[in-house]
């Protein structure tokens, strides 16, 4: 078998006295889509900062491509080829869409290659060129969400992780979205998605976590998933 891209091995994280995250451990094989799904306060967001340094666990291992990164700081992450989009969206709300897009790529040196990426991310979001000279404050919801999913494309990941990229968005905006996450797990980019759109995520994910007051409770692939009966019930509203 091959290595899987991230490997999250019994992940602790205490906020304080709390226990946010107790053991979680999951895998992204290379070139798949990994959806976390739970319901709010299960701990999916602080799972997805745990592996990006956004926040630093107090137990576990993450492993990336094969190498112990528990110890990286943030940018080293990003330099190895791992771009958080985070909740929130964590783009520069006072910054034109093209400097967010810039700064998305602020570990680079390759100018040709930068550009080159900037036009793909643009060709992937045609709303986002034409409203590149517009700060991100002014645009939509939906375009804001296209913006941080472009900016984390700007550092050529290997690996993005998602969080709700669906939320409070429209739904022709949120296929969009997904059609444009799906062009990009098929470019080779792997992706850990986190998702109250659990029905969305399971469809698009090869395989998918069910999380539960920080721990693993379930996993399957995106179809298992979606013919689970327990999923069903808890996640798909039926
Ligand atoms: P949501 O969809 O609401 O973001 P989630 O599954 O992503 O839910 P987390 O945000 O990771 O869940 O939260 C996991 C647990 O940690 C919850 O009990 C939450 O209340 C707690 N928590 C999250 N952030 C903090 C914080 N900064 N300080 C203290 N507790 C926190």
């Amino acid at each position: 078998m091959t290595t899987p891209i991230l490997e999250v091995k019994d992940l602790k994280v205490h906020y304080g006295a709390i226990e946010a995250i107790r053991g979680i451990s999951l895998e992204v094989p290379a070139g798949e889509v990994v959806a976390l799904i739970g319901a709010n306060g299960a701990g999916k967001t602080t799972t997805l900062r745990a592996v990006s340094k956004m926040l630093r666990p107090s137990a576990g291992a993450v492993w990336f491509q094969g190498d112990d990164v528990t110890r990286l700081a943030s940018h080293e992450l990003v330099a190895r080829g791992i771009a958080h989009a985070p909740e929130g969206r964590g783009i520069f709300l006072n910054l034109t869409v093209e400097e967010n897009l810039e700064l998305g790529a602020y570990l680079r040196r390759d100018r040709a290659g930068i550009a080159a990426d900037a036009k793909r991310a643009y060709d992937l979001f045609p709303i986002l060129k034409e409203r590149r000279s517009q700060v991100a404050g002014t645009l939509s919801g939906g375009e804001q969400q296209m913006l941080a999913v472009a900016r984390a494309l700007m550092s050529r990941p290997k690996l993005m992780l998602l969080d709700e990229p669906s939320l409070g968005l429209a739904p022709q905006v949120v296929e969009k979205i997904f059609s444009v996450l799906r062009e990009v797990n098929e470019s080779g980019v792997a992706l850990l998605l986190v998702e109250q759109n659990a029905h969305k995520a399971l469809q698009l994910a090869h395989r998918g976590y069910v999380l539960e007051t920080g721990t693993v409770v379930m996993t399957g692939t995106g179809k298992e998933l979606l013919a689970s009966p327990e999923v069903r019930k808890a996640y798909l509203g039926e």
